[in-house]
């Protein structure tokens, strides 16, 4: 892990930001830090800019370093100013026991993220269910993979976003992506598609822009956001009505087709068409490449996801994969494409409301006494589930609702939906807490910050984007007196009283993770940090030390009690929110190559602010010429939630009737200021992706 050469010593770890979790080296001990790129099988020494980036980040000038509180307490109007840890500890301890001692334990709550490693996602929420014995804890990661995450929960019995290996991608003979753009968001992968496009693969792109993905594919169906159910379900009418289903899989691997199939037969092709803008002969084209294909890969991300309908969508695309034989058998499959850093491992640890380690539910009583036996408490302590990111972010302040909030790698001022009513429900609060590395937009709001650790100052785990458990090493020390997030976690527990319970050591605190989520579907029982050393990661499940790992999931049987994968019946439905006379047009959000997430940490690199220094709103020239809007023009858009206002990017890679925004920045260009909260009913998914929009001229470049 730790490589000289000549007088230079790096530490090998791995990018802080997406789920590709690129290898790279980072010069151990000396600031300023400097990397290069490492030959990890996720990347094969390629980075993007934002992964060339991120040491700058390490030693700038607003990072961090010294708590912030509020120069008078209890007054957010009054400056925040530096403070000592003592200080602004006593400060959180303090309203953590009055809130609770007024309004109940559910009254502090906790949020966290993505891009915790393993041992912090996990401790942050046994913190919540036994330091504070709150049932109020979410993540971001509700924001994000939670659909797919619900829908491979319901069709396979187990949710890994990708079950199977990343270099899978490179032997397929069709990849189908659906809202996915790696090109953009994750380039190194394009290493992959590349060599399956050497080889004669065809790639199908389904997104309503025409992104850097879609350029290289062979097809590219742009269907009107949040119709991408439809035309899924219009595939596999197609598929039967062709003859193309793989009858044998189906009944020895599969349940309930026929009621699928009953489904679907109400998707006729010019049906499909109206509803989705693709053609009847694209569909036919897109299917028959499909489904002739030996090996096939339908990839789902963000884009078809974050709707009201998000599981529902997701499931349609895993019945037509199965339907066509594809999922278990080796090469093909379903997969999603997990965003943030740790969004897999993220998930798997109980900082979900729903949840515990190893993915077990906190209403199922076994697992809740598993659980408690490992971490030495009584089951009958430990809280229910409680409300999801949204819901807990929405009743803030309110009747019920947190009152005291700690907010861990996470900036909702930014990336929740209807962002300014979010704000708004930060400021109700009784007390905020955010440990970041910057002053986010939300940290702005705290009244108490705490600076932390980053990425290449700590050490633990992160699961990436196909369920390879990998070691983030620490290269440097952390700023004197700045712990990371399970220093901190381990100090607060202390303070109320916990402390016992609660190592801030990450390898112990990775033991403790592997028994409590032994016999749980994200199994990490038999994973060591010296085996993830030895072997470049290990896949869970991973049940023994001898258990080599599984890269390939489903391949004999899938998670579910009869081992049979499950079809579900789903049906398209209208947008939460289509557009309409006052607001004519739809509008999509999503990211672009040069920031990342809600911006707190690329904003401020002076490289990627070079390459994306301003968020611009895509309009295409038909839409731009009826409006009276050029090229850099300011323009507002607006929804029923608020205004942001953006430069416009004119272009024809767009559908006409659809207005794009990135959501990496806030304040007055904060796309998710406009974003509709309305839920998927299964996984709390609020409908990122569509929403109606007006569009105005506000001024020239
Ligand atoms: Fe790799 Fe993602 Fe980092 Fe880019 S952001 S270097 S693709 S891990």
């Amino acid at each position: 892990a730790e490589r000289g050469a000549g007088s230079v010593r790096a530490t090998a770890t791995h990018c802080p930001y997406c789920s590709l979790q690129c290898g790279m080296a980072v010069t151990a001990g000396d600031r300023p830090a400097t990397l290069v790129p490492l030959d990890f099988p996720t990347n094969r020494g390629g980075l993007c800019s934002k992964g060339w980036s991120s040491v700058e980040l390490l030693d700038h000038p607003e990072r961090l370093l010294r708590p912030l509180v509020r120069a008078t307490p209890g007054d957010r109007t009054s400056p925040l100013v530096e403070s000592t840890w003592d200080d602004a500890l006593g400060r959180v301890i303090e309203a953590i026991g009055r809130t609770q001692r007024t309004y109940g334990r559910d009254a502090v709550g906790c949020f966290g993220g993505g891009s915790l490693t393993n041992e912090q996602a996990y401790q942050f929420g046994k913190f919540a269910r036994v330091a504070l014995r709150t049932s109020a804890i979410d993540y971001n990661g509700r924001f994000c993979m939670s659909s797919a995450a619900g829908a491979a929960n319901r069709a396979f019995g187990l949710d890994r976003g990708m079950p199977f290996p990343l270099s899978d991608i490179a032997g397929a003979d069709v990849v189908v992506l659906v809202g996915s753009n790696p090109a953009d968001t994750m380039p190194p992968a394009m290493q992959w598609f590349d060599a399956g496009r050497e080889r004669g693969a065809q790639h199908v792109v389904v997104d309503p822009r025409r992104t850097a993905t879609a350029r290289h594919a062979e097809l590219h169906l742009q269907p009107l956001p949040g119709t991408d159910l439809a035309l899924a379900n219009g595939l596999l009418h197609l598929a039967i009505a062709e003859g193309l289903v793989d009858e044998a899989y189906v009944a020895e691997r599969t349940t309930g087709f026929d009621d699928v199939r009953a489904g679907v037969a109400a998707y006729w092709p010019d049906r499909v068409e109206r509803l989705t803008g693709v053609p009847v002969e694209q569909q036919r084209r897109t299917l028959l490449t499909l489904a002739r294909a030996e090996k096939a890969i339908i990839l789902t991300a963000r884009g078809a996801e974050q709707h009201r309908s998000g599981t529902d969508t997701a499931q349609a695309w895993i019945n037509l994969a199965l339907a066509l034989g594809l999922p278990g058998r080796p090469g093909s499959g379903w997969g999603t494409v997990t965003g943030q850093g740790n969004g897999q491992g993220g998930r798997e640890h109980g900082q979900k409301a729903d949840q515990l380690p190893g993915y077990r539910s906190l209403a199922d009583p076994a697992a809740r006494a598993h659980v408690a036996a490992v971490w030495g408490v009584d089951p009958d302590d430990l809280p229910m589930p409680g409300r999801s990111a949204f819901e807990l972010l929405d009743a803030l302040g309110t009747e019920g609702g947190v009152r005291t909030l700690l907010v861990l790698a996470s900036n909702v001022a930014v990336s929740a939906p209807d962002a300014r009513r979010v704000i708004s429900r930060l400021r109700d609060l009784d007390f905020l807490v955010v440990s970041d590395f910057f002053l986010s937009e939300t940290a702005e709001l705290a009244d108490v910050v705490l600076p932390s650790a980053m990425w290449a100052e700590e050490a633990g785990t992160m699961t990436n984007l196909e369920g390879r458990v990998i070691r983030r090493r620490r290269a440097l020390d952390p700023p004197a007196g700045v712990p990371d997030d399970l220093q901190l976690l381990a100090t607060l527990a202390e303070r109320l009283g916990a402390g016992a319970l609660f190592s801030g050591d990450p390898e112990t605190v990775f033991g403790e993770l592997g028994r409590a989520s032994s016999g749980g579907t994200a199994d990490y029982a038999g994973i060591s940090y010296a085996r993830i050393d030895d072997e470049d990661g290990v896949f869970w499940p991973c049940p023994s030390p001898e258990h080599p790992g599984t890269p390939r999931l489903f391949t004999e049987r899938f998670a579910t009690p009869d081992g049979r994968a499950r079809f579900l019946r789903v049906e398209h439905v209208e947008a939460h929110e289509p557009p309409d006379g006052e607001y004519p047009y739809v509008l999509t959000t999503g990211r672009v190559l040069a920031q990342y997430q809600s911006g707190t940490q690329t904003r401020r690199s002076r490289s990627l602010s070079l390459i994306a220094p301003t968020p611009r709103a895509e309009l295409h020239p038909d839409l731009a010429r009826r409006l009276g809007i050029a090229q850099d023009d300011v323009v507002e858009l607006a929804t029923r939630r608020g205004r942001a206002r953006f430069h416009a990017q004119v272009t024809d890679a767009i559908r006409p009737d659809v207005v794009f925004a990135p959501f990496h920045w806030g304040g007055g260009s904060s796309a998710n200021a406009l974003t509709d909260p309305a839920l998927d009913p299964t996984s709390k998914m609020p409908a990122f992706k569509v929403c109606a929009v007006a569009v105005t001229r506000v001024g020239g470049p």
